[in-house]
């Protein structure tokens, strides 16, 4: 039976429960961070805490705890459930209030963790790698809500996977706009084209992956120029190699982008080293 961290309690997953009137749900109103454990280690640990921390204060809500005691509640949590290869959810919620919108009236935010094992993509699509299609629904407007924030507010993104789910692909590329390359709907995006390693820069819409942020370690570290640059369907369409990276994909290699073939139609080169870097390197 496994166990779920709920405002500084273990219990039941039946029990792990929370009030209509938290405005989580109701707003969607609170701040989230998915991470991964390899070989019974949380991996970037602090940079994910961090980022916690920064989502909450960017949207003026106070984390009932202190980052210490929050990471020994996710360690806490992820030994109870035995979890040595898995996925954590750590949601931090606006917490209970009335139905207006004013956050200052929810008197404590709540906190939960899950932890679990992880549904990947289908091996199919490592191997092969994956199809996707751009995306009308353009992503949301920096200055409307900075892409930095990981928000409980993913509808912009929801309406974008629909499209990719309507299209029989895995993934949906969000424009911003600008019709410059944002993200994915879950993941960063990476174009490698003459040898060189491209991402949109996080003003183009993209949340500061911390995926990302190792994959642009690990490229460096290995000699591979990475250029943060705007980029547009065009570079998509012409480039050698497309990949994504999150925290749930790890590095997969795009093939194909509205029913054209990047590269050769299989993962690339870079892709296929990067993906093997960052297995090391997560696995060490
Ligand atoms: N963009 C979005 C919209 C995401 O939700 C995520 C995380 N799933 C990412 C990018 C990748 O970020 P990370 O590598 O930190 O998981």
């Amino acid at each position: 039976m496994s166990k779920i961290w709920l405002d500084g309690k273990l219990v039941d997953r039946q029990d792990a429960k929370i009030s209509v009137f938290d405005h989580g749900l109701l707003y969607g109103d609170g701040v989230f961070e998915g991470i991964r454990v390899y070989n019974g280690k949380i991996f970037e640990f602090e940079a994910h805490i961090r980022r916690l921390y920064e989502s909450a204060k960017a949207i003026r809500m106070e984390v009932p705890m202190t980052a210490a005691e929050l990471s020994e509640a996710v360690t806490e949590t992820v030994k109870a459930n035995n979890i040595k290869s898995g996925y954590i959810r750590l949601v931090v919620t606006r917490g209970v209030g009335d139905l207006g919108l004013n956050p200052f009236l929810c008197k404590r935010a709540s906190v939960f963790i899950i932890a679990d094992h992880i549904k990947l993509y289908p091996e199919e699509y490592y191997e092969k790698g994956m199809k996707v299609v751009s995306a009308l629904t353009v992503r949301n407007h920096p200055l409307s809500l900075p892409p930095q924030v990981k928000s409980l507010n993913y509808l912009n993104n929801i309406l974008a996977k629909i499209e990719a789910l309507d299209a029989g692909a895995g993934e949906a590329i969000m424009y911003n706009h600008e019709g410059f390359v944002a993200e994915a709907t879950g993941d960063n995006v990476f174009v490698v084209r003459g040898g060189v390693i491209f991402t949109p820069p996080v003003q183009a819409g993209s949340l500061e992956g911390i995926t990302r942020a190792v994959v642009i370690h690990l490229a460096k570290a290995d000699g591979f120029e990475v250029v943060e640059k705007n980029l547009t369907r065009f570079d998509l369409y012409v480039s050698d190699e497309v990949f994504l990276t999150g925290t749930a994909a790890e590095v997969i290699g795009v093939v194909t982008i509205d029913g054209r073939i990047v590269g050769d139609g299989k993962p690339g080169t870079i892709t296929r080293l990067l993906r093997k870097k960052f297995y090391d390197y997560a696995h060490s």
